[in-house]
């Protein structure tokens, strides 16, 4: 289950070797060096890959592409026929020109050739006359109010009839691959079928269970291959993908199912609960009444942790629902049991809040030992990367000693330096930032395998939870405390001036009022273009492609950066007067501190920001958050960050700022971000238009995870059916003996991180 070695194995010939070396021949051995590398440059290294490398869909060639789904920016290939050609001489230049219309029949799209002179682009016009019908790949770009692909590679049915008619091909489904600029989806389609007539039975492993396909009534896995890139009917091609479909679910839940097996099987320390320690203490002193959902939770947890069985669950809820005290309800039952519990963050600013409003909770009950403190008492200990060396020690030691009953921290805690003998539930705040090797490291910490408790604010979608956080069980906290007031969204055009100005004077507004703004930008200065996303370990799952080069295929402008958005504020005539703070995650602890403090206590009611203030920073008066370059953030993200605002008992409001083309999938994403505020919905949303996006061509070759037909939405009962099969299987033959391919699957998947859908967010 050790990821990096999985890792490495799967490029080691020798372990290919062992099962159908076939598979891990080199695609430029195979194909030749030029192919090869073309495919490389889509993540295709070996025949494996290539197998693997699915059609995104089908053509047919009587039935033409919609072009009206096309989007600016996406790479495609389509069905389509000519309906206009004309050349002409460039205007004033030398060259010429030659703009190809092709036609769904209702919708067009312009193809456009340069050429020295005519003649060097005689040979697409003789191709491409009229009527003439054909597959068209490129990049689609915005020209004057048309879209257009520049230099668009093709194939055009004429050009194939006798190759098609050769071997009868010509009413079978054309397979269309995700293709490049470097490779169009026919020279795929031929480099498939040059690695896949060779292969048999063995070389390919069988991951499926002879049982379970039956029970499914699921073809083997060639008959799957060869149906999926050489369908002679579309029910070849759709039985197929159900099949794969299948294996996607099975091998991934089987190894979500051997990790809880191997967790499970571990000893953990029982914490029954007990009467008039610290948690009754606690309890007494909570100045609010628990939600019915929160006492739910807490009851789950109670009950969990009194188990010599270590605990796996997740708690998901959105900001402000109360996870964080459910959560310290628990770390109190296993502190009266002796033992500890750690509570890792993201940041250090979130560390550093987790700390000021535990020992906030806590009150007295936090100062075990110090005049005043109370006899049931412990103590809460904070551990970062950035503090100094005296208060490390002294935090380090109170830890080791089994003093703090608490202790809060950053990736500092995985240090290996850091002992936590007692330690006997962890919880890990927003999991998703922290890899599954994290929290083996926290594990394996205390002398027995504590109970784990992930909380995130992300929703997540039931089956998204089940392939995510498979090895998890999952409670949800759905309803907000009371008295909430909300947050509006607006999508501002950043070319549209007038409203950018009044985006400033509504900050204004607020801030007379008395509330607070926060202006969010993707990078710290001008220069560098990372910015706190990646700094904090965020993978976006837009592109960088699509940041490169704006809608119109030209050199984007640089990102909005913190320093300069700081410095124009500051000469904006609608800001006259108003104190302007900065903030990021490359500023020195104090600095930062301060900068929060600052904004909190309305100093700076200002604060220009990367996303370190995205999760769960606490400033109740906080109303306005601005977010520029909003088309730069993920869906969730997004939604995070405009959780800051409207946790008091004032509205708030979040003003997405994008130049974003209004017909890009960019566009798309933020309208859907606006159009509600549950989060449940919008990560559903957020599922769907990615997968649009996988139906109609976009250029990600889907190689970022192992999950490439499975559908989390429309699939949860396959889902559901192989987590129960999986299980089962794992329970009677925890190391696969009986079934090798399966097992060799899990071992190849295994570091395709299970979280990629998450990771994506
Ligand atoms: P989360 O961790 O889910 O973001 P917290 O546990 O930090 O939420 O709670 C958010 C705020 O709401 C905190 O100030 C907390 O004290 C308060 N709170 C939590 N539960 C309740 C409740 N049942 N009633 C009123 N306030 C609550
Ligand atoms: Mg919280």
């Amino acid at each position: 289950m050790n990821q990096p070695i999985a890792r490495e194995r799967r490029h080691d010939p020798a372990f290919l070797g062992e099962v159908g070396g076939r598979l891990g021949r080199s695609l430029e051995k195979e194909l030749g060096t030029r192919t090869g590398k073309a495919l490389g440059k889509l993540g295709v290294h070996t025949v494996g890959d290539l197998l693997r490398h699915y059609p995104r869909r089908y053509g047919d060639r009587g039935k033409l592409t919609a072009l009206r789904q096309l989007r600016v920016g996406d790479h495609v290939t389509v069905i389509a026929e000519v309906s206009s050609s004309e050349s002409r001489p460039m205007r004033g230049k030398v060259g010429a020109i030659l703009n190809v219309r092709i036609t769904d029949g209702t919708d067009e799209l312009l193809l456009t050739f340069f050429g020295k002179h005519s003649r060097s682009l005689e040979h697409h016009e003789r191709r491409l006359r009229r009527g003439a019908t054909g597959m068209f790949s490129g990049t689609v770009s915005a020209y004057r109010g048309d879209r257009q692909l520049t230099h668009p590679s093709y194939e055009t049915f004429d050009d194939l009839d006798d190759e098609f008619a050769a071997v009868q091909k010509v009413d079978w489904p054309i397979p269309i691959y995700p293709a490049s600029a470097s490779i169009a989806s026919w020279q795929i389609e031929k480099a498939v079928e040059t690695v896949l007539r060779p292969l048999t039975a063995e070389d390919v492993p069988e991951a499926l269970p002879a049982a379970y396909r039956r029970e499914h009534d699921l073809p083997d896995v060639m008959t799957a291959l060869r149906g999926l890139h050489a369908p002679r009917t579309p029910e070849d091609w759709q039985r197929a993908r159900r099949r794969f479909r299948h294996e996607e679910a099975f091998v991934l839940q089987t190894a979500l199912a051997q990790r809880r097996a191997a967790t499970l099987s571990d000893a953990a320390t029982a914490f029954e609960p007990r009467s008039g320690g610290i948690r009754d203490a606690f309890e007494a002193r909570l100045p609010f009444e628990l939600t019915a959902g929160q006492h739910e939770v807490a009851a789950v947890l109670e009950r969990e942790i009194a188990a010599p069985v270590p605990m796996m669950r997740l708690l998901q809820g959105e900001v402000g629902s109360g996870k964080t005290v459910v959560a310290l309800r628990a770390m109190l039952q296993v502190v009266d049991g002796g033992g500890q519990a750690a509570l890792l963050a993201p940041t250090e600013v979130l560390a550093q809040q987790h700390h000021r409003s535990i020992t906030g909770l806590l009150g007295p009950l936090a100062e075990a030992g110090m005049l005043g403190g109370a006899d049931e008492g412990t103590r809460v200990v904070l551990l970062t990367g950035s503090m100094g060396a005296a208060a490390r020690r002294k935090a380090i030691a109170a830890a080791a000693s089994g003093e703090a009953g608490i202790v809060i921290g950053t990736h500092a805690l995985l240090s290996e330096v850091v002992q936590i003998p007692d330690l006997g539930l962890v919880v890990v705040d927003e999991q998703h930032r922290f890899g599954v090797e994290q929290r083996d490291a926290l594990r394996a910490k205390g002398r027995t395998t504590p109970h784990l408790l992930v909380m995130t604010a992300t929703p997540i979608p039931r089956t998204v939870a089940m392939t995510s956080f498979g090895d998890l069980e999952t409670s949800t906290l759905r309803e907000l405390p009371a008295g909430r007031a909300g947050v509006s969204t607006n999508i501002v055009p950043a070319d549209r001036p007038r409203w950018v100005e009044r985006t400033w004077e509504r900050v204004r507004e607020e801030v007379d009022a008395g509330g607070r703004a926060y202006v969010v930008c993707p990078r710290i200065t001008a220069g560098e273009n990372g910015g706190d996303a990646a700094e904090d370990g965020f993978s976006d799952d837009v592109s960088d492609e699509l940041f490169a080069l704006d809608d119109a295929g030209e050199p984007r402008r640089p990102l909005a950066s913190v320093e300069e958005v700081a410095a124009l504020l500051r000469q904006t005539p609608a800001l006259a007067g108003v104190a302007i703070g900065e903030m990021h995650g490359q500023l020195p602890t104090e600095t930062k501190d301060a900068a929060m403090a600052d904004f909190a206590a309305g100093r700076t009611p200002v604060l220009v920001s990367t996303t370190v203030i995205e999760v769960g920073v606490d400033v109740p008066d906080a109303t306005v958050m601005v977010i520029l370059d909003a088309d730069r953030f993920g869906l969730s993200q997004l939604h995070q960050l405009r959780g800051r605002v409207g946790r008091g008992t004032k509205p708030g409001m979040c003003l997405a700022v994008t130049a974003a083309h209004p017909d890009s999938g960019s566009f798309e994403r933020l309208a859907a971000f606006a159009a509600t505020t549950d989060g449940f919905e919008l990560a559903e949303t957020d599922l769907k238009l990615r997968r649009e996006g996988d139906v109609l061509g976009a250029s990600q070759s889907g190689r970022s995870s192992s999950l490439r037909l499975l559908r989390v939405l429309q699939d949860a009962d396959i889902i559901d059916g192989a987590r129960a099969a999986a299980r089962d299987l794992v329970a009677r033959d925890p190391a696969l003996a009986s079934e090798p391919g399966l097992a060799r699957m899990v071992a190849e998947s295994i570091d395709e991180d299970a979280a990629a859908y998450l990771e994506r967010t």
